[in-house]
């Protein structure tokens, strides 16, 4: 059998809910499947209870964004319990840092002599999470700017005046931070890193490998036969394990299925089976 060990739901960028992602898995006959959302475990109470009425394995997981200059740099936590615990808590305290990061956004406008409050930008997002497109909008609604895309590229975005960068953690720190909670940390989709030469990629990888990092992302949707091998020899030579999932986001990722990714994805059960082998809270 197959599994999948990289979604998302509606807990972050994905389409369907949890639930729903659940139900598909089960209906292509998937053993595992690990939720993998952004930054967030909101969805995994729900997709677990789904999960243990259909006989899936529902592995809990997370997809951390980190701070690298590079490129981006994705890492997928499995096997990480919802609740509390030392990356389960940093979790939730960067939460936090983006609303106030939210605030100093508008604090700085308004000493550039642009007054929005934050109250107006609340009211903007409809009760739903804060953002800066919502800070956009409400200096659009106040005559400040006369559309969002200058709202950015004059104010708001990378290197403008009101720009306040978002709070992220380190490599080094996620993977401390995952291990010491027990679960087992994968770096996503190789490709995006952003990395041109060998020699940079064993640098990276040997770095990460000794701050615990323990697997490495090669079966990937999109990604050709050669490279998935390529990928896998290269996690096998710096001691790392391969993994392996779709990174199914619903209709936001059009023709990208759950488990089949584009129609050639096959993660069998051994990868889970190996990589199992290194969570420590069942
Ligand atoms: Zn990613
Ligand atoms: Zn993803």
């Amino acid at each position: 059998m197959t599994v999948d060990l990289h979604s998302h739901s509606t807990a972050s960028d994905g389409s369907d809910s949890p639930t729903e992602v659940v139900r598909l898995a089960t209906e292509c006959g998937l053993s595992s499947l690990a939720l993998t959302d952004h930054d967030t475990q909101e969805g995994i109470p729900a997709a677990m209870s789904a999960a243990t009425s259909s006989g899936l394995e529902l592995i809990p997981g997370v997809e951390l964004s980190l701070d690298y200059d590079r490129g981006g740099m994705h890492l997928v936590v499995l096997w990480l319990p919802p609740g509390r615990g030392p990356l389960q808590d940093r979790l939730a305290e960067l939460r936090s840092g983006r609303d106030s990061r939210n605030l100093l956004i508008v604090e700085r406008l308004t000493s550039l002599g642009l007054p929005v409050t934050i109250e107006e930008v609340a009211e903007e997002a409809g009760g739903g999470s804060v953002g800066r497109p919502h800070i956009a909008a409400v200096m659009v609604a106040r005559g400040y700017v006369p559309d969002l895309r200058t709202a950015f590229e004059v104010w708001l975005g990378n290197g403008r005046p009101a720009y306040v960068g978002r709070a992220r953690l380190g490599p080094e720190e996620a993977i401390n931070l995952a291990r010491e909670s027990g679960g087992v940390p994968v770096l996503s989709h190789p490709h995006t890193l952003g990395i041109t030469t060998a020699a940079e990629m064993a640098d990276l990888l040997t770095r990460l490998r000794s701050a615990g990092l323990v697997g490495l992302e090669a079966i990937y949707s999109g990604y050709r036969r050669h490279e998935r091998d390529g990928y896998a020899d290269l996690a096998r030579r710096f001691g790392l394990l391969p993994s392996g999932g779709s990174d199914y986001h619903g209709t936001y990722k059009p023709g990208l299925s759950l488990g089949s990714g584009y129609g050639d994805l096959a993660v069998p059960d051994r990868v889970r089976d190996d990589l199992r082998s290194h969570a420590t809270i069942p």
